[in-house]
């Protein structure tokens, strides 16, 4: 009845609410990805994927893209509209377009637009370089490549190329400025653009990014721009190339009600440029459909409160009423779904490299000789501990400590006794950590006690590298053990990076009944691996990293699962070395070498070091040069 089990490991962790149908728990106690090819569905632990990467000698810290969730993101996105179009009886079609900026990675791009072409899914760029990806990438004509972001002669020169191969691709105008580039343009070159119109809405959006909303947002036509933008198409006999309308209303929208009422303004909007004469046709309605980091189906950021085809249902049900209700024929929805499209297809896996406990060392069973008088009182309190004292104990023991540490600082104790009195005083706060349960009401000043004595486990990452968003806008990433899971987790942690910078922490995770300051995790058992995994870090965490202490990009190991269950390792790319991240910062790896060559020569020349060592010396450098960023355990 007590023993522990993996359903109580799943519950704890939440794998079940914020893993959905991506992620489960198998009897073994190791986190399973859940691929379905062709309807036969498979749970792979993760621990048989990383053995298989060390067999191909793949140091941790691997970056795992699970391509069959990818996969299933893109078809269940566009079933979902298809389900919701043939429910509603929606006279339009769909057709996704993933935004290159959330994930850039070649592979990753590559995959969208080859499982998606049965959709006609498409691509969005917000940028000369994104354009050139969606040109090279997009074969499907039927698909679109939508065009955002701030656009020179040179970016619309490429477009009008894109449109005059077949390619769907609109320019989305989202300042007045770029109305003249494009008309300009294409009578230079001849060829009619498709033309789109940014507009600023101005429901207002709860959650993290909510300024990309309302009226003072960066992007997006006002109501008097808007009026400008069609008058200048007029005047230019263009105004049958307006064919898109455009709005986003911005990231991670946790609450269906601001989607819904997104759609509502947007659609006023679409009815009165088709009464300026605008042909349209297509509806893009950006991003903003969020992925559930925490599992608890709420309308709290991280979280969202409608499912994915809730989201299609409101979507087309309310383009379809407000349309018909004006016998405006319904146009082609598009949306800009990126973070839940990638999310869930990548789990960033690193190994545990030392633990920091909080916990007293060699407690003697009594005072030695000659200790001072504030050993001998914390010593005393130590002794006295008990449920009805908790407070009065703690806050001398703070104060011992205190007068202890001032005495060392004078110079009148040593060290050693030193760390006798802050052991006595650890061991104070783990027994009152322990009776607190007991009280009736926990004193404010201990509430904390348990974070405060929480353990810090050293993972072998770089937040600053592979989680920029934990670090920056304090986004929470479920986070996990990937096995043993059949065991209790004992010790109640916190997780620093490698980067020993005292950002580079994680302390905020979803448990099973919301978020928590702390994550219950194992003891490291002697000569063994511990394993941790954080989860749906495929959106926006690939390319905003930064070389914080030069750590470098990890290694990226794609794998997709066949029919019989069988691992497919589809592509292996090798971090950054040492070399590749300092020249990034404009170092030069060769001449490197080469002066720190003539320092160690001139050490043989002055008789300090041999030959040998000299020898010895430069094989390190080099091989360091041309190895991982991260902590690398001995072959
Ligand atoms: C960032 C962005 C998106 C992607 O939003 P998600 O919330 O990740 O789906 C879509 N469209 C535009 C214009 C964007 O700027």
């Amino acid at each position: 009845m007590n023993e522990w089990n993996p359903d109580k490991s799943a519950n704890l962790y939440g794998i079940s609410y914020w893993g959905a149908d991506y992620f489960s728990v198998d009897t073994d106690g190791q986190v399973c990805a859940i691929a379905k090819p062709n309807g036969t569905e498979h749970h792979v632990p993760l621990t048989d994927i990383m053995s298989g990467l060390e067999e191909r000698g793949h140091a941790m810290p691997v970056l795992l893209r699970i391509e069959n969730i990818l996969d299933r993101r893109i078809s269940q996105i566009n079933q979902g509209f298809a389900k919701a179009i043939s429910q509603v009886g929606y006279q339009g079609e769909y057709r996704g377009v993933f935004p290159i900026k959330v994930n850039q990675q070649c592979h990753v791009i590559e995959e969208i637009t080859k499982f998606g072409r049965q959709y006609h899914h498409g691509l969005e760029a917000g940028s000369k370089a994104e354009l050139i990806i969606a040109m090279s990438h997009l074969e499907d004509r039927e698909a679109c490549i939508v065009c955002n972001g701030y656009k020179d002669s040179e970016f619309i020169q490429l477009g009008l190329h894109a449109v005059q191969l077949g390619m769907k691709c609109f320019f989305v105008v989202e300042t007045p400025s770029e109305i003249g580039i494009i008309i300009e343009q294409s009578r230079n070159m001849g060829i009619e653009p498709l033309i789109g119109v940014r507009v600023k809405l101005s429901s207002k959006v709860e959650g993290h990014w909510f300024e990309d909303s309302g009226d003072r947002s960066l992007f997006g036509l006002s109501a008097i721009q808007l009026v400008d933008v069609i008058d200048q198409l007029k005047t230019a006999n263009m105004l049958h190339c307006l064919q898109l309308m455009h709005c986003h209303i911005g990231s991670q929208i946790p609450n269906i009600r601001n989607i819904r009422s997104g759609v509502q303004e947007a659609c006023r909007y679409y009815i009165d440029m088709i009464n300026e004469g605008a042909p349209l046709g297509y509806m893009d309605l950006g991003g903003g459909l969020a992925v559930d980091y925490t599992g608890a189906s709420t309308n709290e950021t991280h979280s969202k409160n409608y499912s994915l085809d809730e989201y299609c249902v409101d979507i087309v049900e309310t383009l379809s009423e407000a349309l018909s209700a004006h016998d405006i024929s319904h146009p082609t929805i598009i949306t800009e779904s990126g973070r839940a499209t990638v999310a869930y297809s990548s789990v960033l896996l690193f190994n545990v490299l030392d633990v920091s406990h909080f916990k007293a060392k060699n407690l003697p069973d009594s005072l030695p000789e000659g200790c001072s008088e504030f050993t001998e009182n914390i010593w005393d309190s130590l002794q006295r501990l008990s449920p009805s004292n908790i407070q009065e104990i703690c806050n001398d023991a703070v104060h011992y400590r205190e007068e202890l540490r001032r005495m060392f600082r004078q110079g009148l104790v040593g060290l050693r006794e030193m760390s006798l009195n802050e052991s006595i005083y650890l061991e104070i706060l783990q027994r009152a950590k322990v009776l607190l349960p007991t009280l009736r009401r926990i004193p404010p000043e201990l509430q904390n006690l348990d974070e405060s004595l929480a353990d810090i486990y050293y993972g072998n990452f770089s937040l600053f590298q592979s989680l920029p968003d934990a670090w920056a806008i304090d986004q929470i990433f479920p986070v996990m053990p990937v096995h043993r899971l059949n065991e209790e987790p004992k010790n109640q942690a916190v997780i620093a990076d490698i980067t020993c910078d005292s950002d580079g922490k994680i302390d905020l995770f979803t448990s099973g009944d919301g978020e928590s300051r702390m994550i219950p995790l194992h003891d490291v058992n002697e000569g063994e691996e511990y394993y941790l995994g954080v989860f749906l870090v495929g959106a926006y965490q690939e390319t905003l990293g930064d070389l914080h202490n030069l750590f470098g990009d990890t290694n990226v190991v794609s794998v997709r699962i066949d029919e019989q269950g069988k691992l497919e390792y589809v592509e292996e790319i090798e971090g950054d070395s040492i070399g590749d991240v300092l020249s990034y910062v404009e170092y030069n790896p060769k001449e490197m070498f080469e002066l720190f060559r003539i320092q160690a020569e001139a050490a043989v020349k002055a008789g300090t070091i041999s030959v040998g060592q000299r020898r010895a010396m430069l094989n390190t450098f080099r091989t360091s040069l041309a190895g991982y960023t991260y902590f690398e355990r001995e072959e």
